[in-house]
C-alpha cells in the first residue's frame, strides 16, 4: 500500500460552520395559506428600490388605520399579500415601540409576514414554455443567483465606461433565476456567522431565556427596534467586509475583461482568453468562476491564496508542454462546465459545496499531465503506474498532486472549510476525477441509462456532476469548428506521437 499525501484538513477549523437555525414551520393559519403545494406562484413587483419604498411606506394616517386581525388576509403569493404584510410590519414596530402590543398578535402576524417573504421569489428570465407547462409538472428547486463579475468590481475599466451596467447588461442572459429583491441589496446573501460575535452574543443574550432571566430585569423587555439595530450593524459589517475583499479580488488585465464577457456563452473563445491572459487562462477564468459562484465569500478562501492556487495549477498544467491537456484545456472544460451549471438549472440543484468541488474538479482535473495515455504509463512501468497501480493512473496523479499542492498553506483555498465540508468536499473531487478516464465512458452512460429509464428515477449527485465533468472533458468536437491547426490538431499530436519524446522524463519524475 502506498502511502500518498493529501491535503489537510484544515487546522483549528474542526468545528463545523454554525448553520442558520432553521425556524420551525408554523402552525397551518386559517387563512392566508399558500393555496397550492409544489407551485410557485411568481409576485413581480418594481425592480426600482425608490419607486418601490415610496409606493410602500405607509403614512401615520394608514397606520392609524390598520386591523391588526390575522382572520381575513390575502393569500401569501399574491401581491396584495406584499403589501399588506409591510404596512403590518411597519405597524408592528410603532406599536412595539410604544409597548402596545400583544404577544398573540405579534406572533400571528409575524408568522404571516414571513410566509408572504418565503413566497416572493421571482424567476426573472422565465422561459414561456415553462409557463405553459402544467403546475404539477413544475419543481420548486432554491433559487441560486450568480455574483456580479469581479471584473466589473474592480477598477479595471476606464471611468467613462458604465461598468455595472456593462456588467449587468452582458451577465443579464444567464441569471436564470433572480431573486425579487434589488439587485444591491445583498441581504439575502448575509451569512449567519457574518455577524459580529458582540452582536451575536447580544441577540442570544436577549433571546435566550436562560440567559435573559439571569442577566436581564423584569422592567428591561427587549424592543423590537434594537434588535433590528443589531441585525442591521452586522449586515453592514458583513457589507465593509465584502468591500475590502472587493478591493482586495485579483485586477483583471483590460483584455482579459473583454474575453469574459462572453463567460457564459457557449461559443466562449478560449484561445483568445488564453491570449489575452499571456498564457494563464486558469488564474482569470477559475478566479472568475469561483468568484461568481459566491465561492469565495462562502468558503471565505482569502484572495491572495486563490490567485496563488490557480498560478501554482497552472504552472503544473505547462510543466510537460502538453499540447492539449494543458492549461488551455483545463479552462475550456471549467468554462464548459459553467455554462452546464447554468445554462440547465443544474446550479439550483447543487449545494453551494457541491459547486465548489465541481468547479475545482473541472479546473485541476487534468493537472500535470504528461501527455501520454493511461496504456502508455502501464506498458512502459513508469513510477506514476507503478504508484497507483495501473488503475486510472493519470487521474489518481491529477487529484492527488493537486490535494498535495493544497497542503502547502499559501495555496490551502480550503483552509476555511470545516472538517466535514472538508470530507465531503474531497469526496466529490476524486469520485469526479476519477470518472474522466475515458475507460469508463460506456460503464458511465450505461449506468445514467438504465438509472434514466426507471418510473422514478432517483440520481445521485455524486454521479450526475461526475458525468456533467466528463462530458465536458469530451466536448471540444461540439465546440470548435475542425479546421487544421485547432483543436483537433492538439489531440492527434498528444497521445499518439508525444509518448516516445517524453519517456525519459517521465521515469525521471
Ligand atoms: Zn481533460
Amino acid at each position: 500500500m502506498v502511502g500518498v499525501p493529501v491535503a489537510s484538513p484544515p487546522g483549528g477549523a474542526g468545528a463545523p460552520r454554525e448553520e442558520a437555525p432553521r425556524p420551525p414551520p408554523p402552525p397551518a393559519p386559517r387563512n392566508g395559506t399558500s393555496p397550492k403545494q409544489g407551485a410557485l406562484t411568481i409576485v413581480r413587483r418594481s425592480s426600482s428600490r425608490n419607486k418601490t419604498e415610496s409606493c410602500s411606506t405607509p403614512t401615520d394616517e394608514q397606520l392609524d388605520q390598520l386591523d391588526l386581525d390575522t382572520e381575513h388576509l390575502p393569500a401569501v403569493d399574491t401581491p396584495d399579500a406584499c403589501d399588506k404584510a409591510a404596512l403590518r410590519l411597519r405597524y408592528l414596530l410603532r406599536q412595539l415601540n410604544r409597548g402596545e402590543i400583544s404577544a398573540e398578535t405579534l406572533q400571528k402576524n409575524l408568522q404571516y409576514a414571513a410566509k408572504v417573504l418565503e413566497a416572493v421569489y421571482i424567476d426573472e428570465t422565465k422561459d414561456r414554455r415553462d409557463a405553459e407547462q402544467p403546475r404539477a409538472q413544475q419543481t420548486t428547486l432554491p433559487m441560486r443567483r450568480l455574483r456580479t463579475p469581479c471584473w466589473a468590481r474592480c477598477s479595471v475599466e476606464k471611468p467613462n465606461e458604465a461598468k455595472p451596467a456593462v456588467a449587468r447588461q452582458q451577465s443579464a442572459p444567464t441569471l436564470v433565476f433572480r431573486r425579487l429583491a434589488d439587485e444591491d441589496d445583498e441581504l439575502s446573501e448575509v451569512q449567519p456567522d457574518a455577524v459580529p460575535p458582540e452582536v451575536r452574543e447580544w441577540l442570544a443574550s436577549t433571546f435566550t431565556r436562560q440567559l435573559a432571566t439571569s442577566k436581564r430585569k423584569s422592567d428591561e423587555k427587549p424592543k423590537f427596534r434594537s434588535v433590528a439595530h443589531a441585525i442591521r450593524a452586522g449586515i453592514f459589517v458583513d457589507r465593509i467586509y465584502r468591500r475590502v475583499t472587493s478591493t482586495a479580488l485579483m485586477q483583471f488585465p483590460q483584455d482579459v475583461v473583454r474575453v469574459l464577457k462572453t463567460l457564459d456563452e457557449w461559443s466562449f473563445d478560449v484561445f483568445a482568453l488564453h491570449d489575452a491572459a499571456s498564457g494563464a487562462p486558469v488564474k482569470y477564468l477559475g478566479y472568475e468562476l469561483l468568484n461568481r459562484y459566491g465561492m469565495i465569500h462562502k468558503f471565505k478562501v482569502p484572495p491572495t491564496i486563490l490567485e496563488n492556487f490557480l498560478s501554482r495549477i497552472e504552472e503544473g498544467y505547462c510543466k510537460f508542454h502538453n499540447p492539449y491537456h494543458n492549461n488551455l484545456h483545463a479552462a475550456d472544460v471549467a468554462q464548459t462546465v459553467h455554462y452546464m451549471l447554468c445554462q440547465t438549472g443544474l446550479m439550483n440543484w447543487l449545494s453551494d459545496l457541491e459547486i465548489f468541488a465541481t468547479l475545482v474538479a473541472a479546473i485541476v482535473h487534468d493537472f500535470e499531465h504528461t501527455g501520454t495515455t493511461n496504456n502508455f504509463h502501464v506498458m512502459s512501468g513508469s513510477d506514476t503506474a507503478l504508484l497507483y497501480n495501473d488503475r486510472a493512473v493519470l487521474e489518481n496523479h491529477h487529484i492527488s498532486a493537486a490535494f498535495r499542492l493544497m497542503r502547502d498553506e499559501e495555496c490551502n483555498i480550503l483552509q476555511n472549510l470545516s472538517r466535514d465540508e472538508f470530507r465531503e468536499f474531497r469526496t466529490l473531487v476524486i469520485d469526479m476525477v476519477l470518472a474522466t478516464d475515458m475507460s469508463f465512458h460506456f460503464q458511465q452512460l450505461k449506468n445514467m441509462r438504465s438509472l434514466l429509464s426507471l418510473a422514478e428515477p432517483t440520481v445521485d449527485k455524486s454521479k450526475a456532476v461526475s458525468l456533467v465533468l466528463h462530458c465536458c472533458d469530451i466536448s471540444h468536437p461540439a465546440k470548435y469548428e475542425l479546421t487544421p491547426g485547432t483543436v483537433p490538431g492538439y489531440l492527434f499530436e498528444i497521445s499518439y506521437f508525444k509518448p516516445k519524446c517524453n519517456l525519459r522524463r517521465l521515469h525521471s519524475g
